[in-house]
C-alpha cells in the first residue's frame, strides 16, 4: 500500500511545491515509485518538473469522466505526477479518494501538493492522505499559519503532521533576525521533519533543471528528509545552522 502524504501551509509561497517535488525526487532516487498530484490551480509541479507542455488532460478531467486515467498520468525527472485542474466545480472529497485508492496499488509513496490556506484545495488535498507535512519559513506569521493548518488537517482525519522548515539561513537565525528554529517547533507543536536552507539554485529551479540536482544546497537535507519519511533514523541537520 502506497503511503499518502498531503503537503500544507498556511501561508503561500513557503515552498510547498519545492518541497513536494524534492521529497518526491529523493525517494524516487532511493528507488520507490513517486506519485505527485497537484492541488494547487495555479499548477506549479508540472512547469517545475519542466513538464507543462507535456499536460493534456488533468486528474480533474479523470474524475469527471472525461478521459482514462492514462491518458493525465504523466511522467518526469523520474517521478509520476498529475496536474491540477483549473477548477474544482463538480468535484467532490469521495471522488479524489477514490482516484487515490486506483492510483495506490502502482506507487509506494503518494505526495498531494495543497494549496495555500485552508479552503476546498486543502480539503481535497487531505481527502485521501494519512500523514502530512506542513512546510514554513521561519518567521512567526508563517509559523502560526502552518499550525493552523495542521489543525485543520487534524480535524479532517490526518492526525499526523511533521514540520518541515524551509529557507533557513544561518546567518539570520544566528542573529535572530529570524525566528530562533526552537521557538518554531514550540509555537507550532508539531515535530520537525526537515530543515532545508535557503538554496539560490532553487529560486530559478522552473527554469534551471529542477529541484533536486547534485550541485544545489539543498540536495542533502531533501535526502535526509525522504530518509526520515521512509522511516529511516536520519539525524536532523542542524549543521548549517
Ligand atoms: P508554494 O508551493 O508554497 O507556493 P513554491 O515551492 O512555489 O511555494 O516556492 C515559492 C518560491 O520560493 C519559488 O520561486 C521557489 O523556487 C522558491 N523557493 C522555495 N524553496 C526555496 C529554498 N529553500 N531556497 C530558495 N528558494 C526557494
Ligand atoms: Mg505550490
Amino acid at each position: 500500500m502506497a503511503k499518502i502524504i498531503v503537503v500544507a501551509s498556511g501561508k503561500g509561497g513557503v515552498g510547498k511545491t519545492t518541497v513536494t517535488i524534492g521529497l518526491g525526487k529523493a525517494l524516487a532516487a532511493g528507488g520507490a515509485r513517486v506519485l505527485l498530484v497537484d492541488f494547487d490551480h495555479l499548477r506549479s509541479v508540472d512547469l517545475m518538473l519542466g513538464a507543462a507542455e507535456d499536460v493534456v488532460f488533468d486528474w480533474g478531467d479523470v474524475v469527471l469522466g472525461r478521459c482514462a486515467v492514462e491518458e493525465a498520468l504523466l511522467q518526469a525527472q523520474g517521478v509520476s505526477f498529475f496536474a491540477c485542474p483549473p477548477s474544482y466545480d463538480g468535484i467532490t472529497a469521495r471522488q479524489v479518494r477514490a482516484l487515490i485508492t486506483q492510483a495506490e496499488p502502482h506507487f509506494d509513496y503518494i505526495l498531494c501538493d495543497a494549496p495555500a490556506g485552508i479552503g476546498t484545495g486543502l480539503v481535497l488535498a487531505a481527502a485521501a492522505a494519512q500523514r502530512a507535512i506542513v512546510v514554513a519559513t521561519p518567521d512567526l506569521v508563517c509559523v502560526r499559519s502552518a499550525c493552523r493548518a495542521a489543525r485543520e488537517l487534524e480535524s479532517l482525519g490526518v492526525k499526523s503532521s511533521r514540520l518541515v522548515i524551509n529557507r533557513a539561513v544561518r546567518s539570520d537565525i544566528r542573529r535572530k533576525r529570524l525566528l530562533n528554529i526552537d521557538d518554531v517547533i514550540d509555537s507550532t507543536g508539531v515535530q520537525l521533519i526537515a530543515i532545508i536552507p535557503e538554496d539560490k539554485r532553487l529560486r530559478t529551479a522552473g527554469m534551471e533543471g529542477g529541484v533536486y540536482l547534485r550541485n544545489q544546497l539543498s540536495y542533502e537535507a531533501f535526502t535526509n528528509l525522504a530518509g526520515r519519511v521512509q522511516g529511516r533514523n536520519v539525524p536532523l541537520m542542524y549543521l548549517f545552522i
